[in-house]
């Protein structure tokens, strides 16, 4: 088995994390032989060998499946290494296996290999089908290279697609069925949206705070409410002080009342009195006339 580099470990803005492989892989050629401006095609493959390889394979039997690929790939004259640009496993672990502004001889046409990047699913779709870990790989992949490279989307396609009939000159789906039954149907489902929902992010860390702020809200709340109940005691308060304040002017006119009934009483009475006692001497003056 091959001896593991250490690779890099990036991330996409996507969120796919991947391991660069392409400065440890056997190659030939000058990488700036073969420039590529901007990759305007992105197309699938899939391995029709399956070359032992399984869903429980770790960083290095990968990395050396990748290096066996590579020497492989290397006894044909058009190729100068391992061909895809990109390599998913079973797992959905990544690698970045050839730089996407060097282009490569990866699918049955020219034009298309000149302005292209070739990602590939290492298994055999059409018998082994796609596992969820490798459409996510996939998906996030391909929506960096639509959103940071301008990758149009009707130009994701499957390597059958683009397969050109080299008697003919013309494309031909028969010439290949790579990238297989499940690749294809992924890649028309990525093109019909499928894989469009946003990428999930990490869960981030619990607040320490929740607890306070949640406590703080209830009683934002709390002081709201009271609030509104002050301005209706306010407002009942102001009416009872009318209300005050016009028993007290009703109770001045009764006191006022009620001082002259007392005087026209008090007059009454001293009346009275006189009238009494100037009866009592009248009848007193009588007798005595008599
Ligand atoms: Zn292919």
């Amino acid at each position: 088995m091959a001896d593991v580099p250490k690779m890099d470990m990036k991330t996409l803005p996507t969120g796919l994390t991947y391991y660069v492989a392409y400065p440890y892989l056997p190659r030939r050629g000058n990488p700036n032989d073969r420039p590529m401006k901007v990759p305007e095609y992105a197309i699938g493959h899939h391995w029709g060998t399956q070359m032992n390889i399984t869903a429980q394979d770790t960083v290095p039997e990968q990395y050396d499946i990748l290096v066996r690929t590579a020497k492989l790939h290397l006894t044909k004259d058009y190729a100068r290494g391992i061909q895809y640009h990109w390599v998913i496993f079973i797992d959905g672990t990544t690698y970045y296996t050839r730089e996407d502004h060097e282009w490569e001889n990866h699918c049955s046409n020219g034009t298309i290999n000149k302005k292209s990047i070739g990602i590939s699913f290492c298994c055999n779709t059409s018998t082994q089908g796609l596992t969820d870990a490798q459409k996510k790989s996939a998906s996030r992949l391909i929506q960096y290279y639509e959103q940071y490279k301008k990758t149009p989307r009707p130009n994701v396609r499957g390597h059958t697609e683009v397969a050109i009939n080299l008697k003919t000159g013309k494309l031909d789906p028969k010439q290949t069925s790579c990238p297989g039954t499940a690749g294809m149907k992924f890649i028309k489902d990525y093109r019909l949206g499928v894989y469009d929902k946003p990428v999930s992010q990490p869960t981030p860390p619990a607040d320490p705070c929740a607890t306070v702020k949640a406590e703080l809200s209830a009683l934002s709340t709390q002081n709201e409410d009271l609030k509104a109940e002050l301005v209706v005691k306010s407002s009942e308060l102001g009416a009872l002080q009318v209300k005050l304040n016009d028993n007290d002017v009703i109770c001045d006119a009764l006191s006022h009342d009620l001082i002259g009934a007392q005087a026209e009483l008090s007059k009454w009475n001293k009346k009275t009195w006189a009238q009494l006692i100037a009866e009592g001497l009248k009848k007193i003056f009588n007798q005595i006339k008599k």
